[in-house]
């Protein structure tokens, strides 16, 4: 029923979202010294999103956006050493140790002896590769695609690269934006990790969980379970 499962992996496989909760905090925290309030704070998040298409998704871009913001807000004031403690943030974010989540490893152990496995991931495409060297799966995945965007043209030119049937392919990830609907659009299964932390832009509120091809589970223990329920996966 199913010939390819691909995976997410910042948020599915591994940790992520937390290190940007925090870096915003440090952020937040240089600027209070130069009268920063809640509408400055309401601009960066605004800024975050509009960058996206100059600096595409990842640390760089986020970064480059608290510059820029930085920049504004202090109306130029900001001082040179203040710009160096988010470069060196960027760099700290960069080099962050990747914390697979628990039960991922017998996962895949499991799912990899069944079907060929691909991690589909966006951002930057160092840090991307780094994370999944130093994440210790590759061994599990036949394939990674490290994209700029997940739209379902981007998971269309996917499956007619590796000759997979849309109805035949399986995505799990963290984010309904980017991981859920545009798969479920092209005719696909998907599988949502519902509890998985997620940036607020990547939830989107047209969430069509009505699907029959759409699964939904809190996190990484569900997910075996819920593929032999619905006759993906035999026991
Ligand atoms: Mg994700």
């Amino acid at each position: 029923m199913i010939d390819w499962i691909a995976f997410d992996a910042d948020d599915t496989l591994w940790k992520n979202e937390e290190y940007y909760l925090e870096g915003r905090d440090r952020f937040l925290k240089i600027l209070l010294k130069y009268g920063l309030n809640a509408a400055d704070i309401e601009k960066f998040d605004r800024f975050e999103v509009e960058n996206i298409q100059y600096f595409g998704y990842g640390v760089m871009s986020f970064v480059l956006s608290m510059i820029e913001i930085g920049i504004e807000i202090t109306e130029g004031k900001i001082q040179s050493a203040d710009i160096q403690k988010l470069i060196s943030l960027a760099k700290e974010m960069l080099s962050q140790e990747v914390e697979v989540f628990e039960g991922v490893t017998t996962l895949l152990e499991t799912l990899s002896a069944n079907f060929p496995l691909m991690l589909i991931t966006k951002g930057d495409l160092l840090h991307q590769q780094r994370k999944f060297a130093a994440s210790g799966l590759a061994q599990y995945f036949r394939a990674i695609e490290v994209v700029s965007d997940k739209s379902s043209a981007v998971y269309d030119g996917i499956l007619n690269r590796y000759t997979i049937e849309p109805t035949r392919f399986l995505m799990i990830g963290n984010s309904l934006r980017s991981d859920i609907l545009p798969v479920l659009e092209l005719g696909g299964w998907a599988l949502h990790l519902s509890d998985h932390p997620t940036w607020s832009h990547e939830d989107d509120p047209s969430e069509k969980n009505d699907q029959e091809r759409y699964l939904g589970v809190k996190g990484i223990s569900q997910i075996l379970d819920k593929l032999v329920e619905t006759g993906l996966l035999s026991q």
